[in-house]
């Protein structure tokens, strides 16, 4: 990286923000809180969980290193705080090369990536987040720049236009994104390696919290880590702040741990219940049960309804309510499963269950993109 920002190593995590929404997704920093430290793991070792994407990512950056060339270009799927910024890091960081981050909605032009492109050191790592909003413009650019390390830059207008290739050094290109869906295939065949990232199991996020414990001088006791675990919606980036919220409570409650009854009380006030479920996961679930009697109603239609963005309840809320069981995507639209009528305790209507029936059976004929 050419010169280095006092940003750089900080994330969202690193900053307490004013609101309690555990879910949200980016907070601005501020210099008082530059000092907290980062918690953002520098090796596979620190990595928690994970571990087959761990051991072939190795085995491919030995090879790699072996043979010195770069690692082959890498894609990174899988809703957001599950880690997939971190593994880029460490990833240069085990190849022993710099990283240059970008995401694809700053990426606006073609001459955007160009310049990025010629900044690179032979080796080096390129990491593009939410790399399936990238312009046609700038992904041309990126394909030969991927497959033979050159890219094309038009000069002038008109009858004097000419072109010019321009060389790239050999580099790795990472790419991250929550929706697998929206890349383009063009793009997608350019990577040698694709990961899917999944949500982590209690076990992974319990031993996360308690070396972020540590690593805070705030001790946890076994069973309030499990606790904070199991409510952390399988998700690194959750867990973080749930326990940095749990040790404000703690402290202020002038105990020297975070136990059980911190938690309890602590969750209370995020609202958060036994599940992980916020307020806003809550809401989805009464919109779509009480004023749609079950669905299937759109992503839009939903957002609209519960007052977020549609980006952000796909990809934060709606994936998680899919994973533990309580939602599905139809050709139609959302439905709620049986199970989240009995969660939120209350009856499907009669015609729930004759309308899953037509949703299933429209959907063996329907495989157009969901979102
Ligand atoms: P993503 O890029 O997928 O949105 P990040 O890489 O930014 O997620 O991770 C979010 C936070 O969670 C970071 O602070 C990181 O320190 C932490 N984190 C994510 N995955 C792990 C992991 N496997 N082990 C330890 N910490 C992790």
């Amino acid at each position: 990286m050419s010169k280095k920002s006092k940003y750089d190593d900080l994330e969202e995590e690193d900053f307490f923000d004013d609101n309690d929404q555990v879910l949200a997704r980016t907070v601005l920093p501020d210099d008082e809180e530059m000092i907290l430290p980062s918690m953002r793991p520098r090796k596979f070792d620190e990595f928690v969980g994970q571990t087959s994407i761990v051991e072939k990512l190795r085995i491919f950056i030995a090879a790699a290193r072996e043979r010195n060339e770069p690692l082959d270009h890498t894609l990174l799927l899988g809703p957001p705080g599950l880690g997939k910024t971190t593994l880029a890091n460490i990833i240069a960081a085990e190849m022993g090369v710099q990283i240059k981050i970008t995401s694809g909605p700053v990426l606006n032009r073609a001459g955007d990536v160009a310049a990025l492109l010629t900044g690179l050191r032979a080796g080096d790592v390129l990491f593009i987040d939410e790399i399936h909003r990238l312009n046609k413009n700038v992904e041309e650019v990126l394909y030969p720049a991927m497959e033979d390390y050159h890219f094309d830059v038009l000069i002038g207008k008109g009858p004097t236009a000419r072109s010019l290739r321009m060389k790239v050094q050999p580099f790795t290109l990472i790419g991250a994104t929550t929706r697998e869906g929206d890349i383009s295939a063009p793009l997608r065949t350019r990577f040698g390696v694709i990961s899917r990232i999944d949500y982590y199991s209690v076990e992974e996020l319990t031993s996360l919290i308690e070396s972020v414990s540590r690593r805070l001088q705030y001790p946890v006791a076994v069973d309030a880590a499990r606790e904070i675990a199991g409510r952390a919606r399988g998700t690194p980036r959750v867990a973080i702040r749930m326990f940095r919220r749990m040790r404000d409570v703690a402290q202020v409650s002038k105990k020297p741990s975070v136990d059980v009854e911190t938690v309890e009380a602590g969750m209370r006030m995020l609202q958060v219940d036994r599940m992980g479920l916020d307020y806003i996961d809550r809401k989805i679930l009464e919109v779509l049960l009480k004023r749609f009697d079950g669905g299937p109603v759109s992503l839009d239609t939903l957002a609209v309804s519960v007052g977020e963005e549609a980006d952000t309840i796909y990809d934060v809320y709606e994936s998680f309510l899919i994973q533990i069981g309580f939602l599905a995507r139809t050709g139609r639209g959302r439905i709620a499963t049986r199970a989240a009528w009995e969660y939120m305790g209350l009856k499907p209507p009669e015609t729930y269950v004759a309308k899953q029936n037509v949703d299933y059976v429209q959907d063996l004929f329907n495989f157009d993109d969901l979102s």
